[in-house]
């Protein structure tokens, strides 16, 4: 690989852990993005109310399609009930004529028919008699005849419903796939509320908080007001310092007792300096300060990091302690010092091991003030302030 491709992959390799988030300046941009996401989140629930109103009215439609459904089926049920009276009907005028034919065709003498005409008084009276029987298996076949085309129209009813209750059928199934969209998209939306509702609270925290330390909008945090108190140098070693810190004359200290640097400022571009000491290692502020930040909301995989604000001799410098484990010690607007533990050393976000990521600037702090390119740029090597242990 050339050296060239190996930078360009390098640059690319570093862009793609960059996080991407960019922050406020001034209180009133905070409390813009309160508002915006006070908006977004009366919009989402407005959208979630309105699924719903349309769910209840989709389900509505398919029962009514039920219902009728239902309905078609009875009628069906009813004409097919028809369809069999007349057919039960037709057998029984059908076999009556058929009897009365019998005793037309004289087959036997013991017929009781034939017995019926030729028991006939007179001539007369036997035409009568036959003139009956006649008009018996007429009127049986008209009646059949009229059965007949009963049936058929009754089936043809029948068949129509069929079609109707298809028609149904298929309105239905729409009616419930539109009711499933429906639904997914308003769960879809409602997966969406609890990260609305976790930025306005972490926007109105810090709203909260800078109000309380008496900025208004439009201040400029760190600079027009909050501003943190300074740093000033330490005797080092005093009794209340920790075992083991290793405090520089200008009052900054490393961050733990011991360990070890398993990745150096700047090299393959790397923007802190890694300190390994084992999960769980106390880390203490490298200097007094404010705690600014505490959360995993900010970097784009989810590490869990402490940002301090400092102020050395009047200008703004900010320590990062990354990938820290969740349980973080202090809170936002805390006070702290060289002996006050920060955080844990953990493994949270883009790490494969325990170990703790020191990043530190100046003038520019990632969430305090100017934009992400402008802390970005202000990125210093920590030794510019941290003792080294070595
Ligand atoms: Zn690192």
């Amino acid at each position: 690989m050339s050296r060239r491709v190996k930078v360009i992959i390098t640059v690319l390799a570093i862009t793609l852990l960059l996080p991407i988030k960019a922050s406020a300046v001034t209180l009133g941009e905070y409390e813009a993005a309160v508002e915006k996401y006070t908006k977004e989140l009366r919009e989402k629930e407005a959208k979630i109310a309105r699924g719903k109103e349309e769910i209840a009215a989709v389900k509505k439609s398919i029962a009514d399609t039920e219902d009728k459904i239902a309905k078609t089926e009875e009628e069906i049920t009813n004409l097919q009930a028809e369809i069999e009276r007349c057919d039960k009907e037709i057998k029984k005028k059908d076999a009556e004529s058929k009897k009365i034919m019998e005793y037309y065709q004289i087959e036997n003498g013991n017929n009781a028919y034939l017995e019926y005409i030729f028991g006939a008084e007179s001539i007369t009276d036997m035409i009568y008699r036959m003139s009956v029987a006649e008009q018996l298996t007429d009127y049986n076949d008209k009646v059949m005849k009229e059965l007949k085309q009963l049936i058929e129209t009754n089936k043809k009813k029948k068949e129509e419903l069929r079609k109707k209750q298809e028609e149904l059928a298929s309105l239905k199934k729409k009616l419930e796939s539109e009711k499933e969209r429906i639904e997914e998209e308003v769960s879809g939306v409602e997966g969406t509320v609890p990260s609305t509702k976790g930025q306005i609270d972490l926007y109105q925290k810090r709203v909260d908080y800078y109000r309380s330390r008496g900025c208004s909008s439009n201040d400029v945090i760190g600079v027009t007001c909050d501003v943190p108190p300074k740093v000033t140098p330490s005797s080092g070693g005093g009794s209340d310092v920790p075992a083991g810190a290793i405090i520089g004359e200008n009052g900054f200290r490393f961050p733990v007792n011991g360990g070890r640097i398993s990745w150096g400022y700047g090299s393959g571009g790397h923007k802190g300096v890694d300190i390994t000491r084992g999960c769980g290692t106390p880390i203490y502020a490298v200097a007094p300060g404010t705690v600014y930040y505490v959360g995993n909301g900010l970097d784009l995989y989810g590490a869990y990091m402490v940002l301090i604000v400092h102020n050395v001799n009047g200008r703004l410098v900010f320590s990062q302690y990354a990938h820290v484990q969740p349980g973080i010690p202090v809170y936002v607007g805390q006070p702290v010092d060289t002996n006050t533990v920060v955080a844990y050393m953990g493994s949270t976000g883009y790490s494969t091991g325990c170990h703790l990521h020191l990043e530190m600037s100046r003038n520019y702090g990632w969430a305090y003030n100017g934009t992400y390119n402008q802390y970005r740029a202000s990125i210093i090597s920590p030794w510019n302030y941290v003792p080294s242990p070595y």
